[in-house]
């Protein structure tokens, strides 16, 4: 029930939050894959609020080097299954996303973004992948860095 009301809402191109859509904000490989609902909860304000605040950052980032999304919005379950132990994409205010160039795009935003949470560049050595996440939850920390996960 919830993971087909899921699937049909990343049908609609309505935008919810800037020019982003429901599926930009949750669509997700690893959910379909394993019949998980995860559509953000539309009564979470908390959550919505960081979803909009890390969105405000994005649009900058769509201006700066045209990104493609692979992980905004986790539910619990989600994140899990990715094996993830932190919850910044749970609380909606954390995207990961690659470009044409990740190390060239990184050094630009560390650059040009003028707020930012946090702006980690990801590397996965197991699959070779390399990404970058970015945080922002209303505090201009701009802390950046490499990691390997
Ligand atoms: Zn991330």
């Amino acid at each position: 029930m919830g993971y087909e009301n899921y699937k049909k809402r990343l049908q609609s191109r309505e935008f919810v939050t800037g020019k982003f859509t429901l599926r930009d904000i949750c669509y997700s490989d690893d959910a379909i894959e394993n019949e998980i609902n995860n559509l953000p909860p539309e009564h979470n304000h908390e959550l919505w609020k960081n979803i909009k605040a890390v969105a405000e950052v994005f649009e900058l980032v769509k201006v700066i080097c045209n990104p493609t999304i692979s992980s905004w919005y986790r539910c619990l379950v989600l994140n899990g299954l990715v094996g993830s132990k932190k919850l910044h994409h749970v609380k909606g205010y954390a995207i990961d996303f690659v470009t044409d160039d990740v190390e060239r795009d990184y050094e630009r935003l560390v650059k040009e973004l003028p707020k930012y949470t946090r702006l980690i560049i990801e590397y996965k050595e197991s699959e070779k992948k390399k990404w970058i996440h970015l945080e922002y939850n209303g505090i201009n920390d701009k802390i950046h860095f490499r990691l390997d996960v």
